[in-house]
C-alpha cells in the first residue's frame, strides 16, 4: 500500500482517486516546533477550505535553511517563535479539495505550493508587490503556526501552482528556493542575455541563482564562496567561473581585506572595474559581511547589487563605492509577482534542471535526523547535502 502511494507522490500525474470523486480525508500527523531543539508529531486539525481554497494533500517538503535557524534558536530576527508552530514551507503536493469557487484546479493536480497567503487589500498588495505585505501569513514563520510538514496544507487557488507532468514532485518543491533566485535575478536585477552576473554564496540559493541567471543567458556567471567543494559543485552545475577568496591576514581590517579580495577577483578572472567586460549585477546570497563589501566593490557603474542573503544584521558598506558608480543597491525578500510561474516555466522548458540539488531524502518519521543532517551539512551517508526532501506522511 504504502509503495503505491510513495509511486503516486514521486510521479504524480494524478493522485489514487478517480477524477472528480473526493476520497476521505485521513489523519494530519505534522512536525512541530515549540522551542529550540523541541520538536514532536501531533495530529493537527486538517485546514478549513474556503471557496477559492483548495486543500493539498502534501507530497515533498524540502529543508530550508530558515527552518533550521527556527529549529535552532526558535527565531529568525524580529519574527519569534510563540505559539507551537508546524516547520516546512518548500513544498509540492496533490489536490484532494476544491473550494466551491475555484474554477482552475481539479482533485489529483499536482501543485506547487506558494506558502505565503497577503492581505490583497494593504498598498503593497494593491502595487503589486504582496511580498511586502505587513499582514503576510507565511507556512513555518511566527506569529503564524501552519507549516507545510504535515499531510495537508490549504491554500487559495491561485498560489497552489500546477506544474506540468514533466516535472517530479521534488522539482516542485524546489520551486520554492528557486522562485527566491527569480525574484532577485529576474524580477529586481532585471538580468539580461550578455550581462556578467557574480554571485556570492554557493548554498541552495545562491546556486540557484546561477541556475536563473544562465538561463536568461547571461555570458558570464561567476560564483565566490569560501567553501571550495561548494565552488567545485557550483562550476559543475551553473556557473562559468569561480572564486576563493583568500583568508583575511592577522590584523587586516575587513574593508581592507573586502577591497583586496576584490582586487585579486578582478586579476584572476580578468575583469576590468567599468564599462565593457565588467561585472553588471551583483547578487549577494551568503550574507557575510565581507561579501556585501565585495560585492558593493565589485559592480561596475549603474550596475545593480541584489541582498538576498540574511546574515549579519548590521554590516559597514563601502558607501562612497556604491556612490560614485550610481550602483543601485536593493533588498529581495522572499518571491512575488510572477516569480513562480516564471521559476515552473524556466524547469518545465528545460533551461534549469534542479535534479543534481536534491541530495538527501528522509521519510517523515525521521525529521529531527534530517534537520540536524542539514544543520551539519552531511548526510548518514558521510556527504555533503545541498537539499534534503522529506518525504510525505505514510
Ligand atoms: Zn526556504
Ligand atoms: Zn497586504
Amino acid at each position: 500500500m504504502s509503495a503505491i502511494v510513495d509511486a503516486i507522490h514521486n510521479l504524480g500525474g494524478g493522485s489514487k482517486q478517480e477524477v472528480g470523486v473526493e476520497q476521505p480525508l485521513r489523519d494530519n500527523p505534522s512536525f512541530v516546533l515549540r522551542g529550540i531543539h523541541d520538536t514532536y508529531y501531533e495530529d493537527r486539525a486538517i485546514p478549513a477550505v474556503g471557496p477559492h481554497d483548495v486543500l493539498i494533500e502534501i507530497s515533498k517538503t524540502g529543508i530550508c535553511g530558515s527552518d533550521v535557524h527556527y529549529h535552532e534558536h526558535a527565531c529568525i530576527g524580529d519574527f519569534v517563535l510563540g505559539e507551537p508552530m508546524v516547520l516546512g514551507h518548500e513544498s509540492s503536493g496533490i489536490i484532494v479539495r476544491v473550494g466551491a469557487s475555484v474554477k482552475t484546479h481539479k482533485l489529483g493536480d499536482r501543485v506547487s505550493l506558494e506558502p505565503g497567503v497577503s492581505c490583497r487589500t494593504c498598498p503593497a498588495c494593491k502595487s503589486g508587490h504582496y511580498e511586502l505585505c505587513p499582514d503576510m501569513q507565511f507556512a513555518a514563520t511566527p506569529p503564524f503556526t501552519g507549516g507545510t510538514l504535515g499531510r495537508y496544507y490549504s491554500l487559495p487557488s491561485d498560489i497552489a501552482h500546477l506544474i506540468p507532468d514533466s516535472m517530479t514532485m521534488e522539482d516542485g518543491a524546489m520551486i520554492e528556493p528557486l522562485a527566491v533566485g527569480v525574484h532577485s535575478v529576474s524580477n529586481l536585477a532585471g538580468v539580461k542575455a550578455g550581462q556578467i552576473v557574480a554571485v556570492f554564496g554557493a548554498g541552495p540559493v545562491g546556486l540557484l541563482c546561477m541556475a536563473v541567471a544562465k538561463a536568461l543567458g547571461a555570458s558570464q556567471v561567476i560564483a565566490i564562496d569560501i567553501n571550495a567543494g561548494r565552488l567545485e559543485f557550483a562550476g559543475n552545475y551553473a556557473a562559468s567561473s569561480t572564486f576563493l577568496p583568500p583568508p583575511l591576514e592577522p590584523n587586516e581590517k575587513r574593508m581592507d581585506y573586502s577591497r583586496r579580495a576584490t582586487g585579486l577577483l578582478r586579476a584572476k578572472l580578468g575583469l576590468p572595474e567599468r564599462g565593457t567586460g565588467a561585472v553588471d549585477v551583483v547578487i549577494e546570497a551568503s550574507g557575510a559581511e565581507v561579501c556585501v563589501q565585495m560585492g558593493c566593490f565589485l559592480v561596475k557603474e549603474q550596475g545593480k547589487y541584489v541582498q538576498v542573503g540574511m546574515g549579519s544584521p548590521d554590516v559597514q558598506i563601502p558607501l562612497t563605492s556604491l556612490a560614485t558608480k550610481q550602483a543601485t543597491f536593493v533588498g529581495s525578500f522572499r518571491y512575488g509577482s510572477g516569480d513562480y510561474p516564471l521559476a515552473i516555466s524556466l524547469v518545465a522548458s528545460g533551461k534549469i534542471d534542479l535534479k543534481p540539488l536534491v541530495t538527501h531524502r528522509y521519510e517523515f518519521t525521521e525529521a529531527v535526523e534530517a534537520f540536524a543532517a542539514t544543520k551539519d551539512g552531511k548526510g548518514r551517508d558521510g556527504k555533503g547535502i545541498i537539499k534534503a526532501i522529506i518525504n510525505c506522511p505514510k
